[in-house]
């Protein structure tokens, strides 16, 4: 039976990373810390950039590629990227790297992990979130998107987990110090998605497969961490014991870590096997 481990080692404005595990591939969803840093937080979660086969990069905002070039150059990794965020990254953050290109929307394989790039809207040159899947398990990654398109919710459909951003409250943003010019990039259909649209987003799914969702990108001064779980919990149709369970994740350390497995087939006669999942940080067994 596959599992799937999830650790987002970092996420904000200031820097975003996530881990993801499989029996045979660990897989780095942007690079947005140093490598000194990422490589501590690594250890945290009890791994390491030597163990790590590949680094895919969603857009190429300096909180998404920080620690790119020292991760891909010095350790080797190889980074997998769209053409526009490719040239638009290496302008940024320099190279030779082992770079793997992608198309949106064709799958490639990383290991045992089928990975598909699938287009969002934000202001960057061409913007993606990422669906990682393993025999069932699915688990969906968007961050940095300004609306939750048809495409999103699709790509949605059937995950286990899911990252996802929340990350302004609209009043906490609309009544905040900062200048009018950036509330608007912010709330824009090219900017971040709020606690409002990833409870809509989420709701639309949580009938579904999903058991876990960690909350990325919260923003420092326009939400609270309180407030966003609040929103999101508020906003699930399956509550409790039975709904997805919300884990938040932090910008100065690595969130909780989540195995999900396979579920276990039924046979005649025996009864169905509970869905398994377990909480890696601070250790638990499977429930
Ligand atoms: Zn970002
Ligand atoms: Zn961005």
């Amino acid at each position: 039976m596959k599992t799937v481990t999830i650790c987002v080692l970092g996420s904000g404005s200031r820097g975003n990373c996530v881990l993801i595990q499989s029996a045979s591939a660990s897989i780095l969803i942007d690079a947005g810390f140093s490598a000194a840093e990422t490589g501590r937080r690594l250890a945290a979660a009890g791994s390491s950039l030597e163990e790590i086969d590949a680094v895919l990069i969603g857009h190429e905002h300096l909180d998404h590629i920080r620690g790119l070039d020292v991760i891909a150059r010095k350790w080797g990794v190889p980074v997998y990227m769209n053409r526009e965020t490719a040239e638009a990254a290496r302008r940024a953050a320099g190279g030779p790297w082992d770079l793997r290109i992608f198309h949106n929307g064709y799958p490639f394989k990383v290991e045992d992990i089928s990975v598909t790039a699938f287009s969002v809207v934000h202001d960057a040159l061409d913007p993606v979130g990422f669906t990682l899947e393993t025999g069932s398990l699915k688990v969906f990654a968007a961050t940095d998107l300004g609306k939750a398109t048809a495409l999103v919710r699709e790509r949605l459909r059937g995950s286990r987990i899911a990252v996802i951003e929340s990350n302004h409250d609209r009043d906490l943003l609309l009544n905040g110090k900062r200048p009018w010019k950036l509330k608007q990039r912010i709330k824009s259909s090219r900017g971040h998605l709020s606690n409002d649209d990833a409870a809509r987003l989420l709701s639309a799914e949580d009938g579904g497969e999903l058991t876990d969702v960690f909350l990325a990108h919260l923003s420092r001064d326009c939400n609270r961490p309180e407030m966003a779980l609040d929103r999101i919990t508020r906003g699930l149709k399956r509550k409790g014991a039975d709904g997805p369970r919300i884990h938040l994740t932090f910008q100065d350390r690595i969130s909780p870590a989540i195995s999900v497995r396979e579920y276990a087939v039924a046979e005649p006669g025996k009864a169905y096997l509970e869905p398994a999942r377990q909480l890696l940080f601070p250790g638990a067994g499977w429930v």
